[in-house]
């Protein structure tokens, strides 16, 4: 079926409410896409941080085809082997305690808001006190999701407006801004939830300073710590988890309460997971929260497989050293006039620009690269974590000529 068939048909049948680009994608390898006319696209956006793994990796096919033959779904009143297996592995880790799996980014979120409130009132202060610990402190240019309680702590005007009022308690702490967090925390705040590095604000990383001041007052106060790692979690920073950076899984006190994951974590098939502390967990009851989805063994066995892979293959070390590499050649852009910041961890990169960015995302699109922009002038470099230096130099080779043609 060709493109302008495909297009005709959404225009007329789904909502419209994404810009998508000009590609009809047929098949992926490695970290390439290909068009059904056999265009290849060096893929530097990776599903937005979801392919860490880029497409049709031998080991996943493989698994995938045992797979097929088995239960694609059960239900969580049923055991199958997976999910105890899995929640070992991100327990290992990430140095928290204990897992409960969901489908996406922003069902792990709510989960966290939610077990964050049940926590917080229930292990501190009087009956009084209790019942007040419902505030929520999340940071300027933060996304959380969509849902009615991760929107309520995404800050982007545009995607709360519409759907207002939304959930009541939360307010927004400057970027960083460790006195602004003082001025606002007290005692009847149950959370601070926050991203080691914001993504859809243009990859920006939360200070040392501003998570051991949160972690400080919160730990103080019997107020959950959570951390949002969707994006820049599980090796996108060549470390296991970005807050690691701050705290090693070794260090358990300094660790986050709450951590949510999503993403790259089912490589392609939905799954995401809330991992908790101990004492977090013990808080919740049965039969209080739960999922349909959450947890199925395909997901959960194709997750166990991205585990060894990042073994096998020696992941974390890869994506130190390319992410390095890369960030070197970026940083050589920084002096032509239309940069204005180059940012990131790892394989987490972005270049801010001084004028748009989209035009440049189409000229790439051309020269067969596929690359994100967020907040209008900011190109966001989320590749797959198998990404080669060679491909690296291909695409920067590709870049610095748009920038330099570039006069305001
Ligand atoms: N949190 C962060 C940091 C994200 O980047 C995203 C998605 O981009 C979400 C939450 C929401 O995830 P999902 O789209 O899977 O609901």
């Amino acid at each position: 079926m060709p493109l302008s068939h495909v297009k005709r048909l959404e225009d007329q049948y789904l909502l419209g409410i994404y810009n998508r680009y000009d590609v009809l994608v047929d098949r992926g390898r490695g970290t390439y896409l290909f068009d059904q006319s056999n265009k290849r696209y060096l893929d530097l956006m990776a599903g937005i941080g979801v392919n860490a793994l880029g497409y049709a990796h031998p080991r996943v096919v493989r698994l995938l085809r045992k797979q097929i033959k088995k239960p694609l779904h059960l239900s969580n009143l049923l055991y199958h082997e997976y999910q105890g297996r899995l929640a070992e592995r991100l327990v290992g880790v990430s140095g928290l305690d204990r897992v409960f799996f969901t489908n996406s980014g922003t069902e792990s979120v709510e989960g966290c808001l939610k077990f964050a409130r049940v926590w917080a009132n229930s292990h501190t202060g009087n009956e009084e006190q209790k019942a007040r610990k419902y505030r929520v402190l999340a940071l300027e240019g933060s996304f959380h999701g969509r849902t009615l309680g991760s929107l309520s702590a995404t800050e982007k005007a545009k995607y709360r407006e519409p759907f207002e009022p939304l959930v009541p308690g939360f307010e927004f702490v400057g970027f960083n801004d460790v006195a602004d967090l003082e001025r606002k925390f007290s005692d009847d705040v149950c959370a601070v939830i926050f991203e080691t590095i914001q993504g859809e604000r243009g990859v920006r990383p939360v200070s040392e300073e501003f998570y051991r001041r949160a972690r400080g007052l919160t730990r103080e106060s019997g107020a959950a710590l959570i951390s949002d790692e969707i994006q820049c979690g599980l090796g996108r920073t060549g470390r296991w988890f970005a807050f690691h950076k701050f705290a090693p899984a070794s260090d358990h006190e300094n660790l986050p309460d709450l951590v949510s994951l999503a993403k790259p974590l089912g490589l392609g098939i939905p799954l995401g997971a809330v991992l908790m502390k101990e004492d977090v967990a013990k808080s919740i009851e049965a039969g209080t929260h739960g999922t349909t989805f959450g947890g199925g063994p395909l997901a959960c066995r194709l997750s166990l497989e991205l585990f060894k892979i990042f073994e096998d293959e020696r992941i974390l070390g890869h994506v130190q050293n390319v992410g390095a590499y890369f960030r070197q050649q970026l940083d050589q852009l920084s002096g032509l006039p239309v940069v204005k910041e180059v940012r990131g961890d790892g394989l987490m990169l972005a270049l801010e620009l001084t004028v748009a960015a989209r035009p440049i995302v189409e000229k790439l699109l051309d020269r067969g690269f596929i690359v994100n922009c967020t907040r209008e002038t900011v190109l966001r470099i989320l590749p797959p974590l198998i990404i080669t230096k060679k491909q690296i130099d291909k695409f920067v080779g590709s870049l610095r000529p748009m920038l330099e043609d570039i006069h305001d």
